[in-house]
C-alpha cells in the first residue's frame, strides 16, 4: 500500500518522539512492503515563532491531502495564556480538530504486559490485565450548549451552560464504538446518567437501537458514577466504553490513570472522510525538551492506532505492539519510568531497540 501521512512535530519534546514514531514507521513499511510519503505540517508555538500565527492558513488543507496526521506534542509557557488566541498552541490544535471534523476522541488505557507493577491499583486487578478503549464525543454535549449569567432579583448571580445533543450526533459516536469493539474483544459499554437526565435518555434510545444492529457485540448501560468507581475497582470488565463529551473528559483521564504510566499512552481523534489524528496523550514536556529524556513509546503506539483503526491493518500495528512489549519485558526504561536507582537509556536507544524488535 501506499500511505501519505501529515507530521506536526510540534512544540518541545514534539520532535524528538515524532523523529523515534517515524523511524519505527519506516521500519514497520519496510517490512510489510508499504510506501510511506510524508508531508510537514507546522503548527502550534513553532507555528507562532516562523509566521507569526500557530494555524497558518491551509494547515487542514495540506492535512487534508493525507491518510493520517501525527501529532508529537504543541504547547509550551512561551505561547502562554497573555499572548492572542492566533497565537497559541492550544487554539491550532481546537481549530484543526474541528476543521477535519473529528468528533470522536480514542483513548486506550491499556496496562503494558511488563509495566503491571505501575499500576496503582490492587495486585490481582493489575495481574488480571487492562485493555479498554475509552471513546469520547468530541463536538456536543454541555461544551459547546449556550451559556448564560445573569443577574436574579433574590438570589444574586445565576448561571446556566446548556446540554445537548442530537440523534444524529449519537449515533454517528455510537457506531464508531460499536465497529471498534468488532475490532477487539467485542464488547460495549455505553456510560450515561439516564436516571437524570434528559440527554442521557435520548442517548441511551439510539444506542439501543445500535446495539440491536450489532448482536455479535455484547452491549450494557453504565451509570456515570458506577464507571468511575469500576474504572478503579476493576478496570479489566471493559473492553470499549463509549460516552458524551464531559463524562469522557472525566473518566478518560481517570482511566489513564489506572495503568500509572502517561508516557505509554497514544490517542486518536477521528472523524468521516477525514485523516484521522493520531497523537500521544503527554503534553510538550517543556522541562526535559531537547534532553534525549522523552519517552517516545506513546506516540510510537500512536502509529500502531494509525495502522489498526485508520488503515485497517491489524498486522503492522501488532508487530508495534509486540516490539514494544518485548523492549519493555527485557527492562528497557526511559527516565519516567525507571523505578529509583534502575538504569535508564534515552529516546534515541529507546527507539533504536523498538525498531530493532519490529
Ligand atoms: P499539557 O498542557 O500540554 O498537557 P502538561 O504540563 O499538562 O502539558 P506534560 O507536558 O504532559 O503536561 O508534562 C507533565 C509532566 O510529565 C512533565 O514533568 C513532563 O516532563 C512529563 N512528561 C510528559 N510526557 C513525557 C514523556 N513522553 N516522557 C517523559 N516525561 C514526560
Ligand atoms: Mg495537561
Amino acid at each position: 500500500m501506499n500511505y501519505k501521512i501529515a507530521l506536526i512535530r510540534g512544540d518541545g519534546i514534539g520532535p524528538e518522539v515524532v523523529d523515534e514514531a517515524v523511524g519505527v514507521l519506516n521500519t514497520v513499511a519496510e517490512k510489510f512492503g508499504h510506501q510511506v510519503e510524508y508531508v510537514d505540517v507546522l503548527l502550534g508555538g513553532c507555528a507562532t515563532d516562523a509566521v507569526g500565527k500557530s494555524y497558518p492558513d491551509g494547515t487542514a488543507e495540506r492535512c487534508k491531502t493525507c491518510d493520517a496526521v501525527l501529532l508529537g506534542a504543541v504547547g509550551g509557557p512561551k505561547w502562554g495564556a497573555d499572548k492572542p488566541a492566533e497565537q497559541r498552541p492550544e487554539t491550532a490544535l481546537l481549530a484543526l480538530r474541528k476543521d477535519l471534523g473529528l468528533y470522536a476522541n480514542l483513548r486506550p488505557a491499556s496496562l503494558r504486559p511488563a509495566m503491571t507493577d505501575a499500576c496503582p491499583l490492587k495486585k490481582e486487578t493489575a495481574d488480571k490485565g487492562i485493555d479498554l478503549m475509552m471513546v469520547r464525543e468530541l463536538t456536543g454535549g454541555i461544551y459547546f450548549g449556550k451559556r448564560n449569567k445573569y443577574q436574579t432579583e433574590d438570589r444574586g448571580m445565576e448561571a446556566t451552560d446548556l446540554m445537548a445533543y442530537s440523534e444524529q450526533e449519537i449515533e454517528r459516536i455510537g457506531r464508531r464504538a460499536f465497529e471498534l469493539a468488532r475490532l477487539r474483544r467485542g464488547k460495549v459499554s455505553s456510560v450515561d446518567k439516564a436516571n437524570v437526565l434528559e440527554t442521557s435518555r435520548l442517548w441511551r434510545n439510539v444506542m439501543h437501537r445500535l446495539a440491536a444492529e450489532y448482536p455479535d457485540v455484547q452491549y450494557e448501560d453504565v451509570l456515570v458514577d458506577n464507571c468511575a468507581m469500576q474504572l478503579v475497582r476493576d478496570p479489566g470488565q471493559f473492553d470499549v466504553v463509549v460516552t458524551e463529551n464531559m463524562f469522557g473528559d472525566i473518566l478518560s483521564d481517570e482511566a489513564s490513570m489506572v495503568t500509572g504510566s502517561i508516557g505509554l499512552l497514544p490517542s486518536a481523534s477521528i472523524g468521516d472522510g477525514a485523516p484521522g489524528l493520531y497523537e500521544p496523550i503527554h503534553g510538550s514536556a517543556p522541562d526535559i525538551a531537547g534532553q534525549d529524556k522523552a519517552n517516545p513509546i506513546a506516540t510510537i503506539l500512536s502509529v500502531a492506532m494509525m495502522f489498526r483503526y485508520s488503515f485497517q491493518r491489524a498486522a503492522e500495528a501488532d508487530a508495534i505492539e509486540r516490539a514494544v512489549d518485548a523492549v519493555l519485558a527485557e527492562g528497557w526504561r526511559t527516565p519516567d519510568i525507571a523505578k529509583p536507582g534502575e538504569k535508564a537509556v534515552g529516546t534515541r536507544e529507546m527507539g533504536r531497540l523498538i525498531r530493532e524488535k519490529v
